[in-house]
């Protein structure tokens, strides 16, 4: 990245020096996990290059938005509506970090054994790492696991910015209501903030801009179900990744270009990993940006990964906004859309057992690998159900329990490799 970029990161307040340090990780990381693979769809052009600007011009761009009037909004849950944010001008970035930055600083208010994305994005703020949480006017937090919803309350102390969203527990009639009273209650804040009115006009084209987004996600999702896979599962999950800060107009229309270039592929039977390679479903905690270090392990290991049952994956874009007709029909909506979101901060939660299965049965999985992040109980504990609906189904099972560093990836590379292995024998005999 352009080191032109001095003045403004010191403007954000930025630990300039870490900074560097943390700069020139992320490009030897990405040279190496990313730039490394042969074959690659000439597409992925555009989103090497969103990276390499990653705290660079996109930054740029936000601070540019918001010069112009524009609410910069940081997220970090799926639950939040994008729409909501886009309607009334804002510019919507998730803010979860996927790398240990900052830890010590982090663990001086929390406690150690918490999962390593909330201690990752209380890190990147702690040591002035972070320009997304510095541009931002406004954080959206929301109660999903205890970690989360206690370090809020600590991130607000810091940051002064958070507002938190009440997710319920349970999807029932009563956690309908109240989530789709949380998601009014988010309008209200969002035009206090903003000055602004909600239009049905604002909310329809923001629908747009959203679905068109989720829809070219699901066009590079259903490229993957092809044998040989045309694009590898690390290049998948960046575009996932970058999905949560790109501008979403330009995202799309770059991701359709790839997408075109994926149906080519498959129509000449052009593949990242040869025919017959044994295929991956990812399940569990999301993987944030820069957290690549599952799929490196299975890709590495003869494995192609050909989907994520996870947040940074298909629970972000599986299910469009219906269409509505009023503002408070479009509220609803939203709130309905999200409660389709299978997260295992809710219980019961069979319905991500069943998201499993048919992901699986759609992408032609051979397998299951099963990741949950260390301390993240929700995933850690469901993982005995979804052991068991998936051994159920016939198919093979692995569970990982990692955290961002790199200490366990040796011994994580032999079980994944056991577990290909496997999978070949089952498929030879
Ligand atoms: S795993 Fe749960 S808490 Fe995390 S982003 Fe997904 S829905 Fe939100
Ligand atoms: S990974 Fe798990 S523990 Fe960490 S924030 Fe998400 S749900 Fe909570």
């Amino acid at each position: 990245m352009s080191e032109n970029y001095q003045e403004m990161w010191a403007s954000l307040g930025l630990n300039l020096e870490a900074h560097r340090g943390l700069l020139s990780v992320l490009s030897d990381a990405y040279q190496s996990i990313y730039l490394s693979q042969k074959n690659r769809p000439a597409g992925m052009g555009y989103f090497d290059f969103v990276v390499s600007e990653v705290h660079g011009l996109r930054i740029v761009e936000l601070l540019k938005d918001k010069a112009a009037g524009k609410l910069i909004v940081g997220t970090f849950c799926v639950y939040v509506p994008e729409e909501l944010i886009l309607a009334l001008d804002g510019v919507s970035i998730g803010l979860c970090a996927g790398a240990d930055v900052g830890t010590e600083e982090a663990e001086k208010f929390i406690p150690r054994n918490t999962c390593a994305l909330i201690k990752g994005f209380m890190g990147f703020k702690l040591a002035g790492l972070c320009p997304y949480v510095e541009s931002a006017d406004l954080i959206i937090g929301e109660t999903t696991c205890d970690g989360k919803k206690k370090a809020y309350e600590i991130f607000d102390e810091i940051t002064k910015k958070v507002y938190v969203m009440e997710l319920p527990n349970k999807k029932s009639d009563e956690g309908r209501a109240l989530w789709t009273n949380e998601i009014r209650r988010l309008a209200q804040k969002l035009i206090e903030v903003t000055g602004r009115e909600i239009t049905l006009d604002k909310l329809r084209e923001a629908a747009r801009v959203v679905n068109a987004k989720r829809r070219a996600l699901q066009r590079l999702s259903d490229a993957r179900a092809s044998d040989p896979a045309p694009i590898s599962g690390l290049d998948a999950l960046l575009i996932n990744q970058i999905s949560f800060y790109d501008d979403p107009v330009r995202f799309t229309s770059k991701l359709n270009e790839l997408c075109d270039e994926l149906d080519e592929r498959v129509a000449h039977g052009t593949g990242i990993a040869p025919k017959g390679a044994v295929r991956v479903l990812v399940s569990g905690s999301p993987m944030a940006i820069p957290n690549w270090k599952l799929h490196s392990i299975i890709e590495s290991s003869g494995g192609i990964v050909v989907g994520e049952e996870a947040c940074v994956g298909e629970r972000n874009f599986r299910d469009l906004l219906d269409a509505f007709s009023t503002v408070d029909e479009a509220l609803q909506k939203m709130a309905d859309r999200s409660m389709g979101i299978n997260c295992a901060c809710f219980t019961p939660n069979d319905e991500r057992l069943a998201d499993i299965h048919n992901m699986s049965s759609k992408l032609h999985a051979q397998g299951v690998i099963h990741y949950a992040l260390q301390f993240c109980t929700p995933y850690l504990v469901e993982a005995y159900r979804a052991k068991n609906s998936v051994e159920a189904a016939g198919l093979p099972y692995l569970r990982i329990e990692t955290d961002y560093s790199l200490e366990d990836a040796g011994q994580l590379k032999t079980r994944v490799e056991a577990f290909i292995e496997m999978i070949r024998d089952v498929k030879r005999s």
